[in-house]
């Protein structure tokens, strides 16, 4: 990988190379990437693990994959494999074996134990109502539980019996003895153990008790070396409780967290939550679709690897929260594909052409670049015969000089074919036009004509004895407000009904219907669109839309 997305400098950056030369590091830098197996990862996610892995890789460290699995309830295998797969068409591998945060479940059992018996834990059986109105608030101290006091011994066999399922969920609790009064209310004797009755993806239904995330994240850092534990800001409030944990219990390291602003994106929502209820609702076809700011779907609208890199270069690392112009991810993938995908033409509204010059059986292989300035992605083959397909769009009987299409009485040139010189229009009974005859220029493959009279315009054409018919399915934006979910907006009010256009009938050059799936082409004239990864065949080819070739949003078309 020789992207910046390995090697550009942000604020993390600075901190590893001040920690290697200082000799803070003993050994080697480890970082970890821990998702929730709770829905499909997303663009925020992909910042994250190109911050991660991206670290490791360009420090000579590691990086590892820690399933952060505490929620069974929520939590579920084929989330598990999703999220390998992303990882890995991102371009990034773990070190060492996938982990589970439930592979600590034994030893986060123990340390629960130790912390009793140091007088740091006790179990408690305030109701959640009642606990809450014991937190205080902001600018309120909160009250000592009237379990509290409990002895070390009482404690143990307490917390005992919640392991071995004598009590109800939500009866009893196992918590931190931190302080009350602690200004950081995450401070005030948290919840370190619930009972959940379930059974879980991971360890079925060994345990009837699971560790809150705030017990399970800095241990499961320190059992694994890691040195740098990366995260979010919301979890900025949350640290000098990561500390705590890691000073009073006997982890064999000693991590430390830093955190980042998450990546928000405008027109999209990035939160698991509400991607699964689009998923739950219908609003869209599953995770994958490719509307989906999810690294699926995005995969399957035609966005690569090395673009999604290249966007969580460009936005970099902040400390501070900022919304990103949705533009500039389109930007990455505009510029990947037209660097970067073969060229080919599709018909998407037909108008059948007549070229009545040339011979009924012939046929000619005409040859064009598969890319204009890209020798090494090869030429093509186009038939080329009487009769072809244009867009219906690019004929008009009359129009204006701005019109550099097609139009009765004059000329236009076929994109790496011929001249043609449209001569008369065949209309059906309610006047539509079904076709339109022309006269080809036998001399003007690769050359202008010879009356020296240059057509302004070059149009896209498949032949319509050769050509293949296709689906096309024309994606834009999901959500039309640049702010669906922020400000009190209800995100499902905002959804774009125009996000999804499907055209069957379109009409493609024969190769294209052999494109492998995920093969991405810039369709002249059109856009870039890719093979869908599911659907396309080569007796039933799909294709869909990642991209317009310009930003149509907030600006008229030119074309
Ligand atoms: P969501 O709110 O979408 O459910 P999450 O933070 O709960 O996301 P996790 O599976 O816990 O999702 O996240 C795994 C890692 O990815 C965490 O380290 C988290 O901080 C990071 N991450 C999640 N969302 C973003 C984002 N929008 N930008 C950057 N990093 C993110
Ligand atoms: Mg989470």
């Amino acid at each position: 990988m020789t992207d910046n997305a390995v090697s550009g400098n942000n604020f993390l950056r600075t901190i590893v190379k001040e920690d290697i030369a200082a000799g803070r590091l003993s050994g080697e830098l480890v970082t970890r990437f821990p998702p929730e197996p709770n829905g499909f990862l997303h663009i925020g996610h992909a910042k994250s693990i190109c911050l991660n892995f991206g670290l490791a890789k360009q420090f000579d460290g590691h990086c590892h994959l820690r399933f952060d699995d505490t929620n069974p309830a929520k939590e579920e295998q084929a989330y598990i494999d999703a999220i390998q797969e992303d990882i890995r068409w991102l371009g990034f591998e773990w070190s060492g074996p996938i982990r589970y945060a439930s592979d600590y479940f034994d030893t986060l059992y123990e340390y629960a134990v130790y912390l009793i018996g140091q007088g740091n834990a006790y179990v408690c059986d305030l109701s959640a109502d009642e606990a809450r109105e014991y937190r205080g608030t902001l600018t309120e101290p909160g009250k000592n539980s009237p379990h509290r006091d409990r002895s070390v011994e009482e404690n143990l066999a307490l917390f005992a019996a919640m392991r071995n399922g004598d009590f109800d969920e939500g009866s009893k609790v196992l918590r931190a003895k931190i302080d009350m009064a602690a200004p950081n209310i995450n401070l005030r004797d948290p919840i370190i153990y619930r009972i959940r009755k379930v059974s879980h993806h991971q360890t079925a239904d060994k345990w009837c008790i699971y560790p809150t995330y705030d017990f399970t994240h800095g241990q499961s850092d320190a059992l694994e070396g890691i040195t740098h534990s990366i995260c979010t800001l919301e979890f900025e409030d949350h640290r000098p409780l990561y500390e705590w944990f890691i000073a009073n219990l006997p982890v064999p390291a000693q991590p430390k967290q830093y955190e980042f602003a998450r990546l928000n994106v405008n027109y999209t929502v990035t939160s698991k939550r509400k991607l699964k209820m689009l998923v739950d609702e219908k609003v869209v076809d599953g995770w994958d679709d490719p509307r989906m700011p999810t690294i699926a779907g995005m995969r399957r609208r035609g966005f690569t690897p090395a673009s999604l890199r290249h966007f969580c270069d460009m936005v970099g690392v902040a400390r501070s929260e900022g919304i990103v112009d949705v533009a500039m991810l389109e930007h990455a993938i505009r510029d990947d594909l037209d660097k970067n995908a073969p060229r080919a033409m599709c018909v998407m509204d037909p108008l059948k052409i007549v070229i009545t010059n040339y011979p009924e059986d012939k046929v000619e292989w005409l040859t064009a670049p598969g890319h204009p300035n890209r020798d090494d992605l090869g030429e093509r083959s186009l038939p080329f015969s009487r009769e072809v397909f244009i867009e219906r769009e690019d004929f008009r009987e009359e129009a204006n000089k701005k019109f550099k299409r097609l139009v009765l009485g004059k000329k236009v040139r076929l994109r790496s074919a011929y001249v043609l010189l449209a001569e008369s229009v065949v209309k059906d009974e309610l006047g539509n036009i079904v076709e339109v005859h022309c006269s080809y220029d036998a001399g003007t493959h690769g050359a202008d004509p010879e009356d020296g009279i240059k057509p302004k315009g070059v149009i896209h054409w498949v032949s319509a004895s050769h050509g293949k018919q296709a689906t096309v399915r024309l994606y834009d934006r999901l959500f039309t407000h640049e702010a669906p979910d922020r400000g009190g907006e209800e995100f499902l009010d905002h959804v774009n009904p125009e996000s999804l256009q499907v055209i069957e009938n379109c009409w493609i050059e024969p190769s294209l219907a052999d494109a492998a799936p995920e093969a991405s082409f810039q369709f002249e004239r059109t856009g870039y669109f890719v093979a869908d990864k599911v659907e396309h065949s080569n007796v039933a080819p799909v294709f869909n839309r990642t991209i317009a070739l310009r930003d149509t949003w907030g600006k008229e078309s030119d074309v």
